[in-house]
């Protein structure tokens, strides 16, 4: 942590935007390393918002990282994106919403759709560090456990969490430290503390964290 971490190599096109979501970018995310962690570390450029979200949910490597902060953001621009949804552009420019209190919508409802879409859509491009490529070895975001295939890391926690009322904020940082192969585990973690006050839960992550840096 005393280095810091090289930016990921930027193809000219991509310039100034965030890897997460393709917006204009203005800062740089750091992922370290941890032990288990496929790649090194390193700096994706990011927009505000994402950053700030990926600093909550660095889970297990920068790809699930990536997975959350797009949960995430559906979950943020639901209404937006939920305008797609119920109306086509057509639909939503010939409906008859009375201009004076729905024009703003109108005209502006379209627009937030789009930009929500494109947001959660946007891939990123593949990680390299000074030309040379940073290997997923195929990772692929999908997560299985208990025979259930999931979209993502983040989707097996939410509904872990939800089906068994642990905390959710807690499992996720049980997960970061421990790694998705040990999902079973950070489940069982959360469970014992399902009632346990936030300073014995942070120490519990102290234990994590230190057990699993030797
Ligand atoms: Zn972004």
């Amino acid at each position: 942590m005393s280095e810091l971490a090289p930016l990921i190599d930027v193809p000219f096109n991509h310039r100034n935007i965030c890897w997460f979501c393709g917006e204009p970018s203005n800062m740089q995310f750091c992922y370290d390393k941890d032990a288990y962690t496929p790649h090194p570390s390193l700096m994706v450029p990011c927009c505000e918002e994402c950053c700030k979200i990926a600093k909550q949910h660095r889970l297990t490597s920068i790809w699930d990282c990536k997975m959350a902060v797009k949960d995430e953001l559906m979950r943020i621009y639901e209404k937006h994106l939920a305008i797609g949804v119920n109306w086509t552009k057509q639909e939503l420019e010939e409906s008859e919403f009375e201009d004076r209190i729905f024009g703003g919508f109108k005209k502006s409802g379209w627009m937030m759709y789009e930009i929500a879409r494109d947001r959660v859509n946007f891939s990123g491009w593949p990680i390299s560090i000074n030309g040379i490529v940073v290997d997923d070895y195929g990772y692929s975001a999908d997560f299985s456990f208990d025979g259930v295939n999931y979209s993502s890391v983040t989707q097996a926690i939410n509904f872990y969490a939800k089906q068994f009322v642990l905390d959710k904020r807690f499992l996720e940082n049980v997960i970061s430290i421990v790694g998705r192969e040990r999902f079973g585990f950070a489940i069982r973690v959360a469970q014992i503390n399902i009632a346990s006050v936030p300073e014995l839960k942070r120490e519990v992550l102290e234990d994590l964290k230190e057990e699993h840096q030797q």
